[in-house]
């Protein structure tokens, strides 16, 4: 997250606090969304935004914070006191229904891809059974026919029956073999695919969980969490002056900081959490069965023993100094608060950045 956002953009400040009662936490939902009306509302007026569907969902993308890109562009806007006009509105709708098409297509064209392949791979095991099957019932017919041949004689004719159907029968065990070449082929490409699809989900740097999955996750544990009855906490870090180890020690060497950090979140992550990277040098952990003390609790333990460790610059045996994050934790009231907690977690890192960095807020 930046630094320079506006409390105003991304934040549900209202929705924060925390409670077991599952009524209670259904009535801070309410007064969440009667707070964002709230600001929307205001913004609108503000800005002298049309009410046009287009524009409210562009908006309220921006101010629930369900969207951080947005509400970062949207604070940036804010602050360089530039226009909120139509046009670029407009612009902003349009990059996000692009990049909700290219996340969808590339699940669809997976989907595409494997169904394509499973009938294709249903036909060819059909066409080898039955190929297999003639092939044996002509060879036999074959070997009668010649018989046949001999004892009527060439002027038969049948003997060049017999020679075109050898031809035949060599044809249909060609076909049977390319069949069976083409079963191996498409099990190797259902393999890539299901690497392709593993593949969508990971991280390249990092090789963590990337956002993708993260949100998928949150959903799925979002809804496990509510169907047990158990707490669900979300934690956000995003490492401090981050900019300066690229500044000081160079982009590759950054990147492998950034990769030391993402073991470091995965080992402390191991069965009891989910960590992710959602971008740049953000990371995104999910903790199961945590209240928001327990979840606080956590990522401080991580906060702290990351900052003691000695990491060096392989290329110049220069020390990276003392690595810290800032954090915030939230919890997920129920499944449909799941984005509104994200937004939680994303202002109470803001808040952490604020109050100095290197610091885990709960809120
Ligand atoms: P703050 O404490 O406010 O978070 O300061 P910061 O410097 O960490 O934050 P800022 O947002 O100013 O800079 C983030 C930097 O992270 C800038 C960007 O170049 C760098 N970064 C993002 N992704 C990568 C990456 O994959 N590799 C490397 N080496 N740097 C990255
Ligand atoms: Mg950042
Ligand atoms: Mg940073």
């Amino acid at each position: 997250m930046d630094a320079s956002l506006p409390a105003s953009f991304g934040s549900d400040q209202s929705a924060g606090d925390t409670g077991s009662d599952f009524d209670e936490s259904r009535n801070r939902a309410r007064e969440g969304r009667g707070e964002l009306m709230q600001r929307v509302s205001e913004f609108v007026l503000k800005h002298d935004v049309a009410l046009t569907g287009s524009n409210l969902s562009t908006v309220v993308a921006a101010l629930s914070g369900s969207d951080s890109g947005l509400a970062r562009t949207f604070a940036a806007r804010e602050i360089a006191q530039e226009p909120f006009s139509q046009g670029w509105l407009d612009e902003m709708a349009r990059s996000r229904s692009r990049e909700d098409e290219r996340k969808g297509s590339v699940e669809e064209l997976i989907d595409r891809v494997e169904s394509s392949l499973n009938k294709f791979a249903e036909t060819a095991q059909t066409a080898e059974v039955e190929t297999s099957e003639h092939r044996g019932a002509i060879d036999a017919q074959i070997t009668q026919l010649a018989e046949n041949a001999v004892a009527a004689g060439p002027q038969s004719g049948l003997d060049r029956l017999v020679d075109l159907s050898r031809v035949m029968l060599e044809r249909i065990v060609q076909i049977e073999e390319a069949m069976k070449k083409s079963q191996a082929e498409t099990a190797t490409l259902k393999e890539n695919l299901a690497e392709a699809r593993a593949e969508a989900n990971v991280d390249h740097l990092t090789r963590l969980p990337n956002r993708r999955s993260f949100e998928t996750e949150l959903k799925r544990a979002a809804e496990l969490a509510d169907a047990k009855g158990e707490p669900l906490s979300i934690g956000f870090c995003d490492v401090d002056h981050f900019k300066k180890i690229n500044d000081t020690h160079g982009h590759d060497a950054g990147d492998r900081v950034l990769v030391a950090i993402a073991r470091t979140l995965q080992s402390y992550a191991g069965k009891h959490c989910f960590a992710a990277r959602h971008g740049g040098e953000e990371f995104a952990l999910l903790f199961p069965n945590a209240g928001l003390d327990k979840a606080k609790a956590r990522l401080d333990k991580i906060r702290i023993d990351l900052g003691k460790r000695q990491m060096i610059n392989r290329d110049t045996g220069q020390s990276f100094g003392k690595i810290t994050f800032s954090g915030g934790v939230s919890e997920v009231a129920n499944p449909d608060d799941a984005r509104h907690a994200l937004a939680r977690a994303d202002a109470a890192l803001y808040k952490a950045k604020e109050g100095g960095r290197d610091q885990v807020i709960a809120e």
